[in-house]
């Protein structure tokens, strides 16, 4: 449509005549001499403004700068700047800022190398976040008489998990409101996401990659890290990997490729008026997620987009190994923000392997994890780490098919959303209230079955033994690893038999 029958339609009809009528809708985040600047000539600054404020200010807003915390050392860097009179100072501190922002550019370009990556490849970069800022109340009715009556509710909330496997898939995993967002969920994400990227790869005959790298952002504590680094060194002996990495970008500067994924299906998430239950939103997602724009940003990636209802005890049942590990997992700057996973043979031979037991003694499928203070660092921190003996794979019982216990809502908080079906029903009997209505019921359940799993195919298959008949893997070939004083250990902390 050309810009004048947009005109016409939008604005030269009676449509505009009543503005106060129109929906809001945001443009980014900006002032209002930025949007004047926009503004084809002619009209004079005051008199915008004016309009703007007389009649637009409520409909067309700026959206908030996006709540990432910034960077200390990015803030420390402009804030003596700017108290700095003498110009030696000001031009070593800018020096100074440059290298820091240089630094954080070579962990973007690790990054983006590993991006690149394509079917076929021999390393596969997965990025994994949870979109924490905007969780989706249900039910939304706007525009409607309930509108004002509904936000008094403590409504039931979706949030949104993203596993993005580069160059194969995304998958948008929209949590049930009682599940944690623990551990086990994140594992349970990146299990069924490897486990349909492994049918594809099966389907159309591609090697499956023989690395893997996850990307997370700063955000993980120390539990959650736990629960995930054990699964990882579980899967590269269960699956004979070459090698399993965990990433983190530095604090402050974490927003990546996912969180500008999400920012688009949120934005676009603000426009749906109703949300009945969380199918209407795995429905409305998979709408937003089908539109043009995204699609020519993901690439060829295919987007999954499903509901999460139930997960595996991967935490319980990976505390069969007596291991726990501590130190460098802070979220903040005194963390390590690299971890490598590797076979106790791949690790070049004049390193030190250190081990906080002499209880395991060495085999060649020992885990072994080295640690690197930042991605792009060509140094390791410290000596590696023994994390995950070989013998640790008799330990472990067969991974669990049942799905872990629902742990339903409290007393008081299963009648609030009993009180809000209520209402809905006698105010509003539409079709949309049913699905409504039937959702809270089953979120206000006493006692409720999990959903049942799908079963795993990929990760319950051993095949370390097909790898033992691979060449053993090349050391030189791993780069990107070294250098920096190492600011707090990792340590793996073996129990005692
Ligand atoms: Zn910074």
């Amino acid at each position: 449509m050309g810009s004048k029958s947009l005109w016409t339609q939008i604005v030269d009809t009676n449509w505009a005549q009543d503005v106060s009528s129109l929906p809001t809708r945001y443009l980014p985040p900006g002032n209002l001499q930025m949007l004047y600047s926009q503004c084809p000539g002619g009209m004079s600054y005051s008199h915008f403004t004016r309009r703007y404020n007389h009649r637009w200010a409520n409909i067309l807003r700026f959206a908030h700068p996006t709540n990432f915390p910034a960077c200390d050392d990015c803030t420390a860097y402009k804030t003596a700047f700017e108290d700095s009179t003498d110009a030696l100072d000001k031009f070593t501190i800018s020096k100074q800022y440059k290298s820091h922002l240089d630094a954080v550019g070579e962990d973007r370009k690790f990054e983006n190398w590993l991006q690149d990556s394509k079917p076929g490849d021999a390393t596969l970069l997965i990025h994994a976040d949870g979109m924490d800022q905007s969780k989706w109340v249900v039910p939304r009715r706007r525009h409607h008489l309930l509108t004002k009556s509904l936000s008094k509710y403590d409504r039931p909330k979706s949030k949104l998990q993203g596993i993005w496997l580069h160059g194969f898939a995304m998958f948008l995993y929209v949590l049930e409101p009682r599940l944690a967002g623990d551990g086990s969920m994140v594992s349970e994400c990146l299990v069924r996401s490897l486990d349909k990227m492994h049918e594809y790869c099966t389907n159309h005959n591609i090697a499956f990659p023989r690395r893997v790298m996850l990307w997370v952002d700063n955000t993980v504590k120390e539990s959650k890290n736990n629960t995930v680094y054990k699964l990882l060194s579980f899967i590269l002996l269960q699956k004979g990997l070459e090698l399993v990495g965990i990433c983190m970008s530095r604090v402050g500067h974490t927003h990546g490729c996912l969180d500008q994924c999400f920012g688009i299906i949120s934005r676009a998430m603000k426009f749906v008026d109703d949300l009945a239950d969380d199918d209407d939103i795995v429905e409305k997602v998979t709408r937003i997620v089908q539109k043009v724009n995204l699609k020519a940003w993901l690439g060829s990636a295919t987007v999954y987009v499903e509901k999460l209802e139930s997960v595996r005890d991967f935490k319980s049942w990976l505390e069969h190994a007596p291991v726990r590990y501590a130190g460098a997992l802070k979220d903040d700057i005194s963390g390590a923000h690299s971890f490598v996973f590797l076979r106790r043979r791949d690790v070049p031979t004049h390193l030190h392997i250190s081990c906080s037991s002499d209880r395991w003694p060495e085999q060649s499928n020992d885990v072994i994890c080295l640690v690197k203070r930042f991605a792009s660092d060509k140094n390791l921190s410290q000596d590696p780490v023994l994390v995950w003996p070989q013998a640790f794979m008799g330990l472990l019982p067969p991974l669990p098919q049942e799905p872990r216990p629902v742990r339903c809502f409290d007393v008081e908080r299963r009648k609030k959303l009993l009180a809000l079906a209520d209402t809905l029903l006698n105010t509003d009997a539409t079709e949309s209230t049913g699905r409504t209505v039937r959702y809270l019921c089953k979120l206000a359940a006493a006692h409720a079955e999990p959903a049942p799993l799908p079963r795993l195919t990929w990760l319950l298959n051993r095949t370390v033994d097909e790898y033992d008949a691979l060449i053993s893997f090349d050391a030189s070939s791993i780069r990107h690893m070294q250098h920096i004083v190492p600011q707090m250990r990792f340590a793996a902390l073996f129990k005692k038999a």
